[in-house]
C-alpha cells in the first residue's frame, strides 16, 4: 500500500548506504541513489538510469519520492516571482525569488504557517501549522534556482530564511536542508550566502553558536524595549530581550560574525528618539547592521509606516554610533510577496 512506503529522502546518505548493504548490494549504490535524489533532483526511480532495473523496482516497492509542486507562479512588475508550493499532503507554502542587478535571492519558508504571533505579520494569521521536512525546504530552493536560470540567465546566488515560519522552531530540519544546499552532492552553495532570520529564540541561538554554523544570522528585533516588543511580538514575554541579547553575545563570542537586525519603524510605536537610543544600546556589544524594512500593510491600518523624518532620525543616530544601516525598499508588493505578506492568498 502507498501509505506504508517510506519517504526515501528522509534517509541520510549513511542510512541509504546501510540499506543497500542490508539488501546484499554495495554501499556505493547508496551514493548513486543519493546523488539522483539530491544533486539531480530525480522525481522517479525510473529516471535513475545507471541503476539496474531490478534495483529500481525494489526501490519502487519500498519507498516514495515526495516532491513539491509549484502550483502557481506570479510575477511582480519589479521582477519578483512568488511561488505557491504544494506539498505532498496538499498543504501550501510560499517562496519568493528576488532579483537585483547582480544577484538572485531565494526567500524560502520553513514552516506551514507560523508558531509565533507577530501582530504585524500576515503569516501569523494562518492556523494550520506543521514543520517542513528538509527535502521540502531544499526543493523550494531548487525550484527558484531553476527559475533564476530560466528567467534571469544565472544561477541563484543567495538564500534567506525569511518566508513563512520561524526557522529556529524547526531547527533540525532547517539545518539538514542547509547541509544539502551547501554540500557538493546537493547544490554546492557557500554557507556565507545563506541568512537565517529569526524572531529570536535564545536557546537555539546558543545551539547554533556551539555548532559553529557558517551561515549568517539576522534577528527581527523591531524594538529594543521589552514592553513595546511584547506588545507587537507577544512571544517576547517568554523570550525577553535580556535573554536574547545574552544569547547574541554568546553567538558573537563564538562566531565573530556581524549580526544583522531587521527593524520596521511604525508610527506611534517605535518612532521616538527613546526607541532609537534603546536600539543603539542593545546592538553595541558587537559589530551590527540594521536593516530598516519598509512596512507592508497587511490589512486594517492598525500599523502604519513611520514618517520619512523618523526613518532619517534612525539613520542618523545609528550611523553616528558606528552602526551600519540600510533602508530596504519592499519588493513584490503588488503580488503580496513582500516581507510579512505571505499568507497563501492566491
Ligand atoms: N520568523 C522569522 C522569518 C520570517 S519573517 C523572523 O521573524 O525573522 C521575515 C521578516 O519580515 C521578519 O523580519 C519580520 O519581522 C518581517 N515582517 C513581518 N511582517 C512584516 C510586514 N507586514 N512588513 C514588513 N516586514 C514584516
Amino acid at each position: 500500500m502507498e501509505t506504508q512506503k517510506k519517504d526515501i529522502r528522509a534517509l541520510t546518505k549513511e542510512q541509504l548506504r546501510d540499506f543497500f548493504v542490508s539488501q546484499g548490494d554495495k554501499a556505493f549504490r547508496g551514493n548513486q541513489v543519493y546523488e539522483w535524489l539530491w544533486q539531480k533532483s530525480a522525481h522517479s526511480f525510473e529516471a535513475m538510469t545507471n541503476i539496474s532495473k531490478e534495483t529500481r523496482q525494489m526501490l519502487e516497492e519500498n519507498f516514495v519520492i515526495n516532491h513539491i509542486r509549484v502550483d502557481q507562479m506570479q510575477r511582480s512588475s519589479d521582477g519578483t516571482i512568488k511561488n505557491a508550493v504544494r506539498l505532498h499532503d496538499g498543504l501550501v507554502v510560499e517562496s519568493v525569488l528576488i532579483p537585483t542587478e547582480t544577484r538572485t535571492t531565494a526567500c524560502v519558508s520553513s514552516q506551514v504557517g507560523c508558531s509565533l504571533d507577530c501582530r504585524f505579520c500576515a503569516t501569523a494569521r494562518l492556523k494550520r501549522m506543521r514543520n517542513l521536512n528538509p527535502d521540502e525546504i531544499y526543493d523550494q530552493v531548487v525550484a527558484i534556482d531553476n527559475e533564476s536560470r530560466l528567467y534571469f540567465d544565472r544561477p541563484l546566488s543567495n538564500i534567506v530564511f525569511m518566508g513563512m515560519g520561524e526557522p529556529l522552531m524547526n531547527y533540525n530540519n532547517v539545518l539538514q536542508a542547509i547541509e544539502k544546499i551547501t554540500s557538493p552532492e546537493g547544490l554546492g552553495m557557500s554557507p556565507k550566502r545563506i541568512t537565517l532570520s529569526t524572531s529570536g529564540v535564545p536557546k537555539m541561538i546558543r545551539k547554533m553558536a556551539d555548532e559553529e554554523v557558517k551561515f549568517k544570522l539576522a534577528v527581527s528585533l523591531h524594538s529594543a524595549i521589552d514592553e513595546v516588543r511584547t506588545s507587537i511580538m507577544p512571544f517576547n514575554s517568554t523570550f525577553p530581550l535580556k535573554d536574547l541579547r545574552e544569547a547574541l553575545e554568546y553567538w558573537y563570542s563564538k562566531t565573530k560574525n556581524r549580526i544583522t537586525y531587521e527593524y520596521v519603524v511604525w508610527q506611534g510605536i517605535n518612532d521616538t528618539q527613546e526607541a532609537v537610543d534603546a536600539l543603539v544600546k542593545f546592538c553595541k556589544f558587537a559589530p551590527s547592521k540594521v536593516n530598516l524594512i519598509e512596512y507592508n500593510p497587511i490589512d486594517d491600518g492598525e500599523f502604519q509606516q513611520a514618517s520619512e523624518s523618523a526613518i532619517k532620525m534612525y539613520q542618523d543616530t545609528l550611523e553616528r554610533n558606528g552602526i551600519t544601516v540600510t533602508v530596504r525598499r519592499s519588493r513584490g508588493k503588488d503580488i503580496d510577496a513582500a516581507c510579512g505578506q505571505l499568507a497563501n492568498k492566491s
